[in-house]
Parts: C-alpha cells; structure tokens; sequence
C-alpha cells in the first residue's frame, strides 16, 4: 500500500446482501467502515420493479426457503414480513410433447421414470454426503468427483431414461443458469450439500421456494443501507486493491480513492480479476468460478386466471425457452404475475435475439401453458443478468470441471489485510440470500477478530 494514514478501519467493496450484512455488522463492532458500490443502487443480484403503486415485482433472488435461517433472522431483525408462494392447485409437466397435470410435488410419469428419479436421487444424496461444504476440494475421490460434468455422471448410469435427464436439465437451467455439460459433478455436489439435499433445492412447500418477502428482498439490501447512511458509496466501482501487512488503498483508475486497515471483498468470484488486486492473490479463483446466465422474464395480468382454473402456476417445460414458471402475484393475489425462467444454452440463445422476439416467445410458451389468455398481458418485464456488467451472470456460479480442486482454497480464506464474502463463499445455502448474509456475518466476525 502507497503510504499514508488509513482513512477508516475498513471498507466493503460492494453493497450486496453479503457486503451491506457486512458492514451491518462491522458497524455495529465500532468499526469504522465505508462501502463501495459500482452501480448507483444498492443490492446487487436482488431488484424490484414496480408494476402497480406500491406493489413490485423481484427481477433477482426472491423466495427464501424455512432452513435458510441468517437471511430468515436478518429478515425479522429489520421488520421485513414474509407470505407463503402461491402454491394450491395443479402443476404442469411437458415433457417430450407429452403435457401432464399434477397435484403434489411427484408428476404422473411411468413406474420407470419415477424409481430412476428415486434412484438417482438418492445416489446423488449420497455422493454429496461426502463433501465437506467449508472445503469441497477436500472430498475423498475430489478429483474425480471434479474432472467430471454433471452430464457425464447422468449419461454413464446416473440417471437411465431420457425423461428423467430432461428434467434434470430444466431445473439446472434455472438452479444454476447452466446445462449438467457446463458443470463439474463436485459442483453439484457441494451445492446439494450446502442445500441440505435435493428437496429443500427444488421444492416449494418446506423447500427454497417455500416464502416470499412483503415488498420484496430488494428491501433487505435498502434497508440495511438505508441503516448505513452515507457510509455507502454509490457509483463507486472499485478497479485498484493495493495491499500490504499494513492495510489496503483502494481505488477506482483515477488513482488512490481510499485507505483502510481491512477490507472485505463482497463481489461474485469471476468479477474479483477486474479489481486489480496487487499483489494478486493466489489462484485463477475468477476464472474457475464463471457465473450461470439466467434470464428472469415476468408476464402481468389483471388477475391470476390460472388459479380459477385450479392451476398453481407452477410447470416445468422442455418445449421452448422457458423452462420453469411460478405464480408471482403480491401477497393480495392482483395483479397477477407469471414468472418465467430462460436458463443455461436456452437464455445464451435467446439472450441474443431481439427483446420483441424474446418477449414473443416467452409469451408463446405461457400460452401454450396456461391457455390463450396469457398471450396478452398488461406488461411484461424481463432482466437478463448476463447483460448486467456488475454481476456478470446469475443466479450463481455454475463451476466447470477442475474448477474446485484448482481454484477452491482461494474463494473464502483471508488473503493479506483482504477478507472474501458473497454468497458464493458460504458454506450453506451458497448461491441463495442466505449465504450472502452468513459470508457477511463471517467475514466481519474475521475482521473484527484480526482488529
Ligand atoms: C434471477 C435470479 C434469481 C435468484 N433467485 C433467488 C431466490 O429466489 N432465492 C435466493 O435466496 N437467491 C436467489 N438468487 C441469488 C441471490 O440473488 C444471490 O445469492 C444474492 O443476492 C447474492 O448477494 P451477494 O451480496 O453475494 O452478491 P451481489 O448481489 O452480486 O452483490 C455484489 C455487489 O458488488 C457490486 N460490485 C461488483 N463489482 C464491483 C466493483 N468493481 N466495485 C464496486 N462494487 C462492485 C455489484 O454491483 C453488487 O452490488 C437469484 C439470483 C438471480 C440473478
């Protein structure tokens, strides 16, 4: 670090849920911190859109599920309520051409189909067991488990009907806006371990699209900062991190903006590179840990139509660009909203078509779903976060084979005066809410030690 008196104890790059739980809690500890934020808002991968007076829709993360107890408890502490996802009435499968409808969380498919998803299940369910969530690196077998793709795993015996896979595929387009080609096996694994299995990942009812936030999880982010006060810098992107045992400088290209003790680092993993951190850490840790794409489109209607059709508003599709959907509505039931998914190989192809012909397609899967009435709605928003320069991607990181084993122990272990948080460096929950803010309570918790 350039010499010089440091400015304040600490400073936070990036006002996501990680960074502003962090500086929450440094804060809190009488240390002096300020916060960096590139874009001129707070909360990261977390948005709201307006879509009536006073009522939003989320472009970002939004449901939280009931064994995600930091995001749960951050919730309470700052009086933000939450209100169960709509979930009554029948679901939809189109698989294959073939449309089902379903009650209850298990679609009618034959005997086959069903005791391969049991089997599969369950081996997946094992082989994550193994993985220690604080250092997945560390697996017995981690090598093999992380030279391999997920897709390869489901083709030589994972999974056995092409049914099963299928689904497997969709859902992974949304968990982690990437195809099972895309990803090492140890990724999965870890991130059902982190999970606590497959349920609490996929399911509604008990699982982690169990609640909703009144409002909107933007409000998580704006209300800490809101705490913060003008502690948070806004359009304040950081491009240079000099360090030495001393303490960091921060700054932005135009030279040295700040000085402090410590800093917490709370930007998705592939975008540390672009901070120039010197000298660099360790470790091609942005490289190995790329962000899924992950396209959020939402359609909205005067009322939930669907419901009266005895219909949740929940399908899984194989058919077009979509390959989830949920009922979206506020709390009141009005508007109504249906919620899209474009994920994986299907938003890097429908990512580079025109907004109108996206909008067209995204519409015609709906139709096809729910009925004509869907093809017209009200509004229809959409935000694709593989455009978004600060994020990068989304949901997550989606980690390609060797990406664990080479580049692993770098996420989270403190580096110099440097601290790592994001969700992506938790241990449970990672790629959720909840893992934000457990990296953010970690990350102070180690600053405030070292201090
Ligand atoms: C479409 C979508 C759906 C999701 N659904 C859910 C869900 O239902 N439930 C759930 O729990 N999670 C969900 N997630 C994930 C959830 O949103 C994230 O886990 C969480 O918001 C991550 O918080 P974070 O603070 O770790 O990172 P981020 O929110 O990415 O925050 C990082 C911050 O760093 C800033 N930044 C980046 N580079 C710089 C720089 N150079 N200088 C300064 N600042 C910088 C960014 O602008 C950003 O504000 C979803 C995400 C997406 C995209």
């Amino acid at each position: 670090m350039s010499s010089g008196v440091p400015d304040t104890d600490a400073i936070v790059v990036g006002a996501g849920l990680a960074g502003l739980t962090a500086a929450r809690d440094l804060v809190a500890a009488g240390v002096e911190t300020v916060v960096l934020e590139a874009r001129g808002r707070v909360g990261g991968r977390l948005l709201a859109a307006e879509i009536a007076p006073g009522k939003i829709v989320e472009l970002g993360g939004q449901w939280i599920g009931p064994t995600q107890r930091r995001v749960a408890a951050l919730a309470d502490e700052l009086g933000i309520g939450t209100f169960p996802t709509f979930d009554d009435g029948d679901s939809i499968l189109e698989l294959d051409g073939v449309t089902r409808h379903y009650s209850g969380t298990i679609p009618r498919l034959g005997p086959l189909v069903l005791l391969d998803i049991a089997q599969a299940r369950f081996r997946l369910e094992r082989l994550a067991r193994r993985v220690p969530p604080q250092a997945p690196w560390s697996t017995p077998g981690a090598a093999a488990l992380d030279g391999r793709t997920l897709a390869d795993w489901l083709e030589r015996g994972g999974m056995r009907t092409s049914a099963a896979r299928e689904m497997l595929r969709v859902a992974a387009r949304t968990i982690w806006g990437a195809d099972p080609e895309d990803m090492s096996l140890l990724h999965a694994l870890f991130y059902l371990r982190s999970a606590g299995g497959l349920d609490p990942l996929l399911d509604v009812e008990g699982g982690a699209q169990h609640s909703r936030l009144v409002g909107g999880s933007q409000r998580l982010a704006t209300t800490l900062a809101a705490d913060l006060g003008d502690r948070v810098k806004l359009s304040s992107p950081v491009s240079s991190v000099e360090w030495t045992s001393e303490g960091v400088a921060v700054g932005d290209g135009a030279g040295v903006a700040l000085r402090a003790r410590r800093a917490v680092i709370a930007v998705p993993p592939h975008l540390r590179d672009a901070l120039g951190i010197s000298p660099k850490p360790p470790g091609a840790v942005s490289d190995r840990f790329p962000a899924g794409r992950l396209i959020k489109c939402a359609a909205v209607y005067e009322e939930p139509f669907w419901r009266a059709q005895g219909l949740s508003g929940e399908a899984l599709s194989d058919a077009g660009p979509v390959g989830l959907t949920f009922d979206n509505s506020p709390p009141a039931g009005s508007p109504g909203v249906l919620l899209g998914f474009v994920g994986g190989a299907a938003a890097r192809r429908w990512g580079d078509v025109a907004v109108t012909d996206r909008r067209e397609a995204v519409l015609a899967d709906f139709a096809r779903i729910f009925g004509p009435r869907a093809a017209s709605p009200d509004d229809y928003l959409e935000q694709d976060w593989g455009l978004e320069r600060w994020s990068g991607g989304g949901p997550t990181f989606a980690v390609p084979p060797a990406g664990w084993t080479e580049a692993g122990p770098g996420l989270a272990t403190p580096f110099g005066p440097i601290h790592w948080a994001g969700t992506e460096t938790a241990a449970r929950w990672a790629g959720f809410m909840d893992g934000a803010v457990s990296s953010g309570e970690r990350a102070a918790a180690a600053v405030i030690a070292s201090l």
